[in-house]
């Protein structure tokens, strides 16, 4: 029958991993007494080992739930500290020291907690039993101790005591039982003694005369009555200097040595109980039959933990299953379906898009550089070439000024490192999308996961960055020497930079309603703009006033308008900033415009005439650049990254994440956390419900078996 405590003591370790149910517990032994009564040496004598801490300095400071596991037929002897992950420790002098140092980490200023350390021992020699070992009691605080431990020992046992475990009230024999503080505890709890087993150690310590009238003690009667030991393990043996760690039948044999000396007293007539072997069954015998007692009560209150649970499940999460793994599954897939998605909807022409955007902003920047130049108005200086803007709509074809100039720019726009430019334009361009994908999806509320992800976008990106920028700048190599325009090339050229133009004039004049409300109204603006241009021809000086000319910036430029570190400056100097960036934005509005109607004009439609229209011949160029480049991007970087991407996401999220990650992973977010939590809950309770329906039944049998007759 022994069957039903193990059993039962697996159903507690399960309960024990339900967690959050306090009130689901299966009876414990629970082991007090005073300091010194000899508590360790009688729970070693159990055990068969000495593995419980030593000292005088207060050593048992937080209580221990000993799970004693029987396993027949092993030969191997274990302890295992299940919260600690420590694995299986067979040198029981590890097993001490560890408990040692858990229970000196509890400060001298607090001196004792009720976090219990939980230690299972397996073995062939230990009998199934869950014990509850605690502080001893003691009788006078010590100078280095807080005045109020002695309450709170006895407050931490008192917790413990409580119905339906079993106390085991340890007394020595060379003192009076009126004065056991644990038969005291015992009383208060269990006024009637149906619960308290009285083990009175030290025997050998009184005649025996004596010690066999403590046995029959009337005084303090308890219905599972009092056993005798000798459990100190005699020191002449040797045993823990050898290692031998055969505390059992050093200890039995000691004890029986004593006990047999002294038949009258002990022996098989005398009507007392003796040594640690007897103890040992009444321990199993006590708590199978407590146990069994308490199997009612506890699956009547795992059925109703468990109907909580189900409604729970039900009602909060409308029966949906889930686990850590399927979880994660899940998400990846739609993860990988969006990208999908995504990849299929961005690919040459969107690359080409974004491309040839970035290249239109160098283009009108070079524009700006070399043909935007507003014209000269200080006389001081001499004018040695032909005016730019002013003579660009009369250039002279045979003029090597103007070829010159148009080389010079056609050789800026292809050497500017387009091979890097355009990785890195349609790399970030990935990145971000990946970002966006990351926000939109189930993973947005876990930072592992996201983590993963942009690593491994980021990887494989980096991975190619180097090879495909080499490519891309080794195939638009050609142009950098010779650029060979059709006219519909030219044509299709006229007409987007016509697009181009207009995007930016349409910035300029933003950004100068921007400075229109920065000033405060367009009046005010005119006035600024006034003075600005007084200060330019030299009518009024302005303190460090540099050349305020249309020098000319692309769009990102014209977007930033005003620092707020400018508003902060003197209004003097803010008047100034914002006149010369009015005058800056006016300017170019105005050049742009003109240079709209130039592009516009017949003379700009045919390709003869392209030194007169820069604008349409350098958008054609960078046109070309951006088809070529985007060809070679195809294949070395975005066809690479569609293929490897997902395989990627695998491999950081998949198959190679341990059982601990995916749990960790899943309940990152605390939905999902509470989610599983309770499909947790409400397996473990059916699982525990289904072995206490089976251990019924087996009683049940049992109860058939040894029926009379
Ligand atoms: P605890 O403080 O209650 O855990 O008590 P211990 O088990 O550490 O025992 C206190 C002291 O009493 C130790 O020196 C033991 O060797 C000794 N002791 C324990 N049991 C017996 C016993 O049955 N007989 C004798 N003579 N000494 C014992």
């Amino acid at each position: 029958m022994m069957l039903l405590t193990k059993k039962m003591i697996e159903i507690r370790n399960i309960l024990q991993k339900v967690g959050q149910s306090s009130t689901l517990t299966l009876p414990s032994i629970v082991v007090i007494g005073s300091q010194s009564s000899g508590k360790s040496s009688v729970l070693e004598a159990i055990v068969g080992h000495e593995f419980l801490p030593k000292g005088t300095n207060m050593v048992t400071r937080r209580p221990i739930e000993l799970t004693l596991i029987n396993t027949p037929g092993s030969r191997s002897e274990y302890g295992e500290f299940p919260d600690l992950g420590l694995g299986k420790i067979s040198d029981f002098s590890s097993i001490q020291r560890t408990l040692t140092e858990l229970n000196l980490a509890v400060p001298d200023s607090q001196c004792v907690s009720d976090d219990p350390i939980r230690l299972s021992i397996s073995s062939p020699n230990v009998p199934d039993l869950s014990l509850i070992d605690l502080p001893g009691y003691i009788q006078v605080v010590g100078h280095n101790q807080p005045l109020e431990l002695k309450q709170k020992i006895s407050e931490l046992c008192d917790k413990y005591i409580q119905a339906p475990n079993v106390i085991l009230a340890i007394s020595a024999a060379d003192v009076d039982l009126a004065n056991s503080a644990a038969l005291r505890a015992s009383r208060r709890v269990d006024p009637r003694g149906e619960r308290t087993i009285g083990v009175v150690t030290k025997m050998d310590l009184v005649d025996a005369v004596r010690g066999s009238a403590i046995l029959n003690d009337r005084q303090y009667p308890l219905r599972l009555g009092y056993v005798g030991v000798v459990s100190r393990v005699p020191t002449s043996t040797g045993i823990f200097k050898t290692g031998k760690t055969d505390v059992l039948t050093a200890i039995t044999k000691n004890e029986n040595a004593y006990f047999s000396s002294h038949p009258l007293e002990f022996g098989p007539g005398s009507d007392v109980s003796v040594g640690t072997t007897t103890l040992r069954k009444k321990l199993m015998h006590v708590l199978e039959q407590t146990m069994s007692a308490s199997l009612q009560t506890t699956s009547d209150a795992i059925q109703q933990e468990l109907e909580e649970a189900t409604y729970e499940f039900k009602v909060q999460y409308n029966d949906r299953p889930l686990s850590a793994e399927s979880y994660l599954a899940e998400s990846l897939d739609a993860f990988k379906h969006s990208f999908k998605q995504f990849a299929e909807e961005f690919g040459r022409p969107q690359m080409h898009e974004l491309l040839k955007n970035e290249l239109d902003q160098r283009v009108l920047d070079l524009l700006a550089a070399r043909y935007w130049n507003k014209p000269i108005t200080d006389l001081s200086v001499p004018i040695l070439e032909p005016d730019n803007l002013a003579d660009l709509p009369k250039a002279d074809p045979e003029s090597l000024f103007w070829h010159r100039r148009l080389d010079a720019s056609t050789s800026s726009l292809t050497k500017l490192g387009v091979g890097r430019l355009a990785t890195t334009v349609v790399a970030s361009a990935i990145q971000s999308h990946v970002d966006n994908l990351i926000g939109q999806s189930t993973f947005v509320s876990h930072p592992f996961a996201r983590q993963a992800i942009t690593e491994a976008a980021s990887s494989i990106l980096n991975d190619r960055f180097y090879s495909t920028s080499d490519q891309v700048e080794n195939c638009i190599k050609p142009f950098k020497f010779d650029i060979d325009m059709e006219d519909r090339e030219w044509t299709q050229g006229r007409e987007h930079v016509q697009g181009v133009l207009k995007k930016e004039l349409d910035a300029c004049e933003g950004a100068m309603k921007d400075l229109e409300s920065t000033v405060g109204g367009r009046r005010k603006l005119k006035e600024v703009l006034h003075f600005v241009d007084k200060a330019r021809k030299g009518d009024i000086v302005v303190e460090n006033e540099n050349q305020a000319g249309a020098g000319g910036f692309s769009a990102a430029l014209l977007q930033k308008g005003i620092y707020p570190s400018q508003i902060r400056q003197p209004r003097q100097k803010l008047t100034q900033i914002v006149g010369r960036e009015a005058a800056f934005l006016r300017d170019r509005a105005d050049i742009i415009k003109m240079r709209l109607m130039a592009v516009k004009s017949k003379q700009c439609a045919n390709m003869k005439n392209k030194y007169h229209c820069p604008e349409v011949f350098l958008d054609a160029v960078a046109t070309k650049l951006a088809s070529t480049a985007v060809l070679f991007l195809n294949v070395e970087l975005l066809s690479e990254f569609y293929y490897n991407f997902p395989r990627e996401l695998d491999t950081r999220l998949g198959r190679h994440l341990s059982e601990e990650d995916v749990e960790k992973f899943a309940k990152e977010d605390p939905k999902i956390k509470k989610h599983l939590e309770v499909i947790r809950r409400k397996e473990l309770l059916e699982l525990v419900l289904d072995k206490m329906e089976s251990l019924r039944q087996l009683e049940g049998r049992e109860g058939q078996r040894n029926k009379p007759g």
